[in-house]
């Protein structure tokens, strides 16, 4: 129960008839363990308070402010639940029709599901703050202005970058659903980028789709767990399921790829990646352009490689 705790300082107050209030651990390791292996104070990734309570403190306010929260991700619907819940007014806005920002697609990364228990302890607390939450709109500048609001808070995360490699006109890096098993085994994607997003990326288009009543049972024999107990430890050899599609991984930089990742993930994603067939990943590598289907690409200074690919 330590990292619960962590993520929940009130959890045992509140189980029991309060339990949809509780702030899920989500299992990420990023802000304990993480933080630990590297000498720095535990804390949680959803409860960044949690080892700092006497330096953020969040005491009532004597002086009611007007506060627009602009986006609705991790970020703003933190700022807006806690402005409400010290006493000042005001709203959020957000240009999707749901609230979540990127955490909508964390959440769609097998093996991060949990991720979406935050969006739903952030439900629950805009109903419990009373903070309404107007969807389907991309606010303006102009728009805050004649808002006067006291305070304006900026919670608009990031925007995407664009394929930097030249592609030919009318070409799309859309990624194909990864549940499709029209190309078994072909060399469909490439990864640009080896850091935690382009894991996930990966891990997304090499995931093999599975009915939700053999999905338990299919991640404890990916890591070679038995369920039943009949065997001495409760191990048996781990199953591999194979991938419906190959993905290429590229970085520029000429470290280890994965290096960047937490120590208590870097592991087992660098394993899964294995056998899921992303054993390829190529370092210290230059774009030159990407023409038709295929991608040309320099590890430099060594000579260029063509990945056929079919996306990017
Ligand atoms: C696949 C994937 C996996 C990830 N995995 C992890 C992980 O394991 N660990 C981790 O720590 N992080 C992870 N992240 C990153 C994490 O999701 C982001 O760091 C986090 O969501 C940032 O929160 P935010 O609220 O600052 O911004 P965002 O989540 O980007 O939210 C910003 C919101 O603002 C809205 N917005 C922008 N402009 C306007 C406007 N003008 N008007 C109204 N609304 C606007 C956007 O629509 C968006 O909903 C992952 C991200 C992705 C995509
Ligand atoms: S950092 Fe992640 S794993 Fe650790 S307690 Fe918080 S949510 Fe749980």
């Amino acid at each position: 129960m330590a990292r619960p705790f962590l993520a929940d300082a009130d959890w045992v107050r509140k189980r029991g008839h309060r339990s949809d209030e509780i702030n899920t651990c989500i299992g990420c390791n990023q802000a304990c363990l993480d933080h630990t292996f590297q000498h720095k104070i535990a804390s949680c990734l959803v409860n960044p308070r949690a080892g700092h309570e006497t330096l953020l403190s969040l005491a009532p306010t004597r002086r009611s402010k007007r506060i627009a929260v602009v986006g609705a991700g991790p970020a703003g619907l933190a700022a807006a639940t806690t402005a409400a819940e010290r006493g000042h007014v005001g709203g959020a806005v957000e240009a999707d029709a749901e609230i979540g920002g990127q955490f909508q697609l964390a959440r769609r990364i097998p093996g991060k599901e949990e991720f979406a228990e935050t969006l739903r302890y952030f439900t629950r607390r805009l109903e419990l703050t009373g903070v309404k939450v107007h969807v389907n709109h991309r606010v303006t500048a102009t728009e805050l202005a004649e808002g006067r609001w006291d305070e304006v808070v900026l919670a608009t995360g990031v925007t995407p970058r664009a394929v930097a490699s030249r592609a030919p006109s009318g070409s799309t890096c859309t990624p194909t659903p990864p549940s499709s098993p029209a190309r078994p085994n072909r060399p469909t994607g490439r990864g640009r980028g080896c850091g935690g997003i382009g894991f996930d990326v990966s891990e997304f288009l090499t995931h093999v789709a599975r009915t939700a009543s053999r999905r338990t049972a299919t991640a404890a024999g990916r890591v070679g767990r038995r369920r039943s107990g009949d065997r001495r430890g409760g191990l048996r050899a781990p199953v591999r399921p194979e991938s419906p599609r190959r993905v290429y991984l590229l970085q520029r930089r000429a470290t280890k790829v994965g290096a960047g990742l937490g120590k208590t993930s870097a592991g087992c994603t660098a394993a899964r990646c294995r056998r899921a067939g992303r054993d390829d990943p190529r370092r210290g590598l230059r774009t030159d352009r990407r023409r038709g289907p295929a991608h040309h690409g320099r590890r430099a200074p060594a000579a260029p490689a063509l990945l056929e690919v079919d996306d990017v």
